[in-house]
């Protein structure tokens, strides 16, 4: 009988962060290191860290009965583009999660997400679709996180936040908690840079740095 096929999209940093945890995950679930690979569009080599790398027209002409791939790419507009070309050939979204991620009350996640080892997610949170949250980062309490947005390692996201889409928080960052019903809002693709410490709204498409974060650009 024809199995599955899953995929790690991107074989280069984030990729290869994210394979391990594919690889645990499809053990938890009985399933085969065979029919796990890379899909990468300018593959560097064969295999990489044990895993074979497809183009991704091989990996369409691979027997499957459904495929499936996680986009390892931090880049969230590279993601975004991925996601619509996968979706029209029928490659689904797969969310890779460290075993130990934790996610606490009435979490809805959206489809594709990588979450990496530590990370944290508590209760009544709303994330959009492939998030990815990097080693130790955490979402806190009520906050709503759009689409492809990106939390490299240690991001530190208090409550009653929103992120809208493509945002991208840098390493470190700590985000202030907002309130109930006024909550710090990250604008769609803005930058937060690594350690900044965000005391107030960001507006959509600015970058911003430092402690207390500051505005470096107003367009990404
Ligand atoms: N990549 C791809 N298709 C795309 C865009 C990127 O296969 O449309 C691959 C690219 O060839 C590279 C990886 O994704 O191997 C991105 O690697 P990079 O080091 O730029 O970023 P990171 O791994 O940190 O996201």
């Amino acid at each position: 009988m024809t199995q599955p096929l899953f995929a790690v999209y991107g074989a280069s940093g984030c990729g290869r962060g994210v394979m391990p945890l594919a690889r645990a995950q499809l053990a938890r679930q009985g399933i085969a290191d065979a029919r796990l690979v890379f899909i990468d569009d300018a593959p560097v080599a064969a295999v990489v860290n044990g895993q074979r790398v497809l183009g991704y027209t091989e990996f369409l002409q691979e027997e499957a009965s459904e495929r499936y791939a996680v986009l390892a790419i931090a880049n969230s507009k590279m993601r975004e583009q991925l996601a619509v070309r996968c979706m029209a050939d029928g490659v689904r979204p797969w969310t890779v999660s460290a075993d130990n991620v934790v996610c606490m009350d009435d979490v809805t996640l959206g489809e594709g997400a990588a979450l990496s080892p530590f990370v944290t997610i508590t209760s009544n949170i709303r994330i959009g679709r492939h998030f990815h949250a990097n080693l130790y980062s955490y979402v806190e309490h009520d906050c709503v996180i759009g689409d492809f947005v990106t939390f490299a390692p240690g991001v530190k996201c208090n409550g009653n936040v929103v992120i809208e889409d493509h945002a991208y928080i840098g390493s470190g960052a700590v985000i202030k908690q907002g309130q109930p019903g006024k909550p710090l809002v990250i604008g769609r693709g803005a930058v937060v840079g690594m350690g900044a410490v965000v005391t107030r709204d960001v507006p959509a498409g600015a970058t911003v740095v430092g402690n207390p974060a500051r505005l470096f650009s107003s367009k990404g």
